[in-house]
């Protein structure tokens, strides 16, 4: 291992669990996508896994995870609310990339979510649908993990602009790496296009971010790739990523007029 990495490994605090994640940061400020994905795997092996949604920037992941030859463990949070050629493409990978994809999804169905809260409470309380069908599945699921990678990138809105490469989740108590922090959209599609790799038919028709499917509309806001995401709403985020260690946005009221 690099010594300025061992280094600082060896100064962090118990808060962030061993690493020093400033330091870190600017070790990993000019290396690539590739790098951080390799130190991820020497330093945490098979407590590392990889989240997908199976949009631009996760497809990129997943193949450099693959070209790499790095067993990283994926995974995708299943709301049982995706669209349909979200599924599509999930097999697709599963097959293109010879990898399975493991399934986290919430203790609650869509018919227990109604018995015991509402029917489509995405309408009424989207932050409490998001966090039966995302926040705590996820939580469980990392609960014995060490790390696990994303695909956010800094350009996707103005929320995600001082993201950081390597990450401490306080609230899962893991670490987040970022290795696509710094990729602009056109970065994405360009490797994306360059390798032939299946995309969502979706973005074709608009949809440049997709989730659930009552959240999800074509992008109203062209700077902004995240602006079809709960567009009646003023949530931009479901709740996994809390950005900036600012507590969870838990604004899911309309937007004023
Ligand atoms: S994105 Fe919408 S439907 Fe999906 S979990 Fe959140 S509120 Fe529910």
């Amino acid at each position: 291992m690099d010594s300025e990495i061992s280094a600082a490994i060896s100064s962090g605090n118990s808060k962030t669990a061993g690493l020093n994640v400033q330091e870190l940061n600017s070790i990993f400020h000019d290396k690539s996508a590739d790098d951080l994905l390799k130190w991820g795997f020497e330093t945490f092996g098979n407590t590392i896994v990889a989240g997908t949604g199976f949009g631009s920037s996760g497809i990129v992941i997943l193949h450099r995870l693959v070209e790499l030859g790095l067993p990283v463990k994926a995974f995708c949070l299943d709301t049982n609310l995706l669209f349909h050629e979200t599924h599509q493409l999930w097999n697709n990978i599963e097959k293109e990339f010879g990898i399975g994809i493991e399934v986290v999804s919430p203790i609650l169905t869509l018919d227990g979510q109604k018995i015991h809260h509402k029917d489509k409470l995405w309408a009424t309380d989207a932050d409490q649908c998001c966090t039966i069908r995302k926040v705590l599945p996820l939580k469980k699921y990392l609960a014995n993990k060490k790390a696990w990678i994303t695909g956010l990138r800094r350009s996707q809105s103005t929320t995600r602009r001082s993201i950081e490469k390597i990450e401490w989740d306080a609230e899962s108590k893991t670490y987040k790496l970022n290795p696509l922090a710094d990729w602009s959209a056109e970065k994405v599609w360009q490797y994306i296009h360059s390798y032939k790799l299946p995309y969502n038919a979706l973005h074709n028709e608009g949809y440049p971010s997709i989730g659930c499917i009552p959240c999800t509309h074509p992008a109203n806001d062209p700077s902004n790739e995240r602006s079809g995401r709960w567009a009646n709403l003023e949530k931009t985020e479901c709740g996994i990523h809390i950005l900036n260690q600012l507590p969870r946005n838990k604004n899911s009221h309309p937007k004023p007029e």
